[in-house]
């Protein structure tokens, strides 16, 4: 009895728990969850890179794209979710300020799908951006890879090779975000958002939601302004929207300065994947 105790005591004097105790209360009695309650839901860990092997190495992928089985493309909400990706690599490691200044100012909430070698190229940047409450970081992948277990590739951007390379692709970034925004983030983007429908139950059994769109709302940060802001303003509730925010250049920040306005006029309103998708 006095382990438990002893161990009950050391969870509540953990920084989450002490702001739960009311020091005016009386003290905790046996019966109190030995562990502190916390705003995550539990998750188990995620199988190791040979389990994965063992469970999918007999499966034949049977689709190759943007919307195959298994890969989430719109949500059952009343909202319209905005999602943003920041790609890395030579020439996508800039941030688009403009285009976050505008979702500030008009408390637009948007899912950043951030590549590993963005966040290695903006660390301080990524901190801040876990901070802001109006925006939730996710999984774009470690070297941008399409996430296929068998070489393919899209946009002349080679893909995984295998198994073992869509799990490094998929978790290698999960731990850097972790240690970044302090839980699992939940959604995973593959570069070029090109998947396999076994690579898909791969990114699933892992813990990851995989999340695509609805509405193409950049087309890779090469649109117009007045296209940009045509696909963005066709968004309806439960469509996913993804654009860039790496590329400071493009015309992205200016069409959605003009489509989002004139959304939240017609009474549009926007959710993170988190508030519109299940985990
Ligand atoms: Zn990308």
């Amino acid at each position: 009895m006095a382990t438990a105790d002893a161990g009950q005591q050391e969870e509540l004097s953990t920084p989450e728990a002490t702001l739960l105790v009311d020091p005016a209360a009386p003290a905790p009695s046996r019966t109190a969850p030995a562990e502190a309650p916390t705003d995550e839901p539990h998750r188990p860990a995620p199988p190791t890179k040979q389990q994965i092997i063992a469970e999918f190495s007999a499966r034949k992928p049977q689709e190759w794209g943007l919307h195959v089985t298994g890969v989430v493309t719109r949500s059952a909400a009343g909202q319209i979710a905005l999602t943003l990706d920041a790609c890395g690599g030579p020439g996508g490691t800039a941030c688009d300020q403009q285009l976050l200044t505008t979702l500030r100012k008009l408390n637009v909430p948007a899912t950043l799908f951030l590549n590993e070698r963005w966040i290695q190229a903006n660390p301080a940047l990524t901190a801040e951006l876990a901070r802001d409450p109006l925006f939730e970081l996710a999984n774009h992948g470690f070297l941008h890879r399409p996430l296929s277990v068998s070489g393919k590739s899209a946009y002349g951007i080679a893909g995984t090779a295998d198994i073992s390379q869509v799990y490094d692709e998929v978790m290698g970034n999960q731990a850097v975000l972790q240690d970044i925004i302090g839980h699992v983030p939940g959604f995973f983007r593959p570069g070029t958002a090109y998947f396999d429908d076994v690579a898909a139950a791969i990114t699933r059994r892992l813990g990851l939601l995989p999340v695509n769109f609805t509405i193409n709302g950049d087309g890779g940060a090469t649109f117009a302004p007045s296209t940009v802001a045509a696909e963005v303003g066709k968004a309806r509730n439960g469509d996913i929207v993804i654009a860039h925010f790496n590329k400071p250049g493009s015309a992205t920040a200016a069409g959605l300065a003009q489509a989002l306005p004139r959304l939240l006029g017609q009474g549009a309103t926007f959710g993170k994947l988190g508030a519109v998708l299940p985990l």
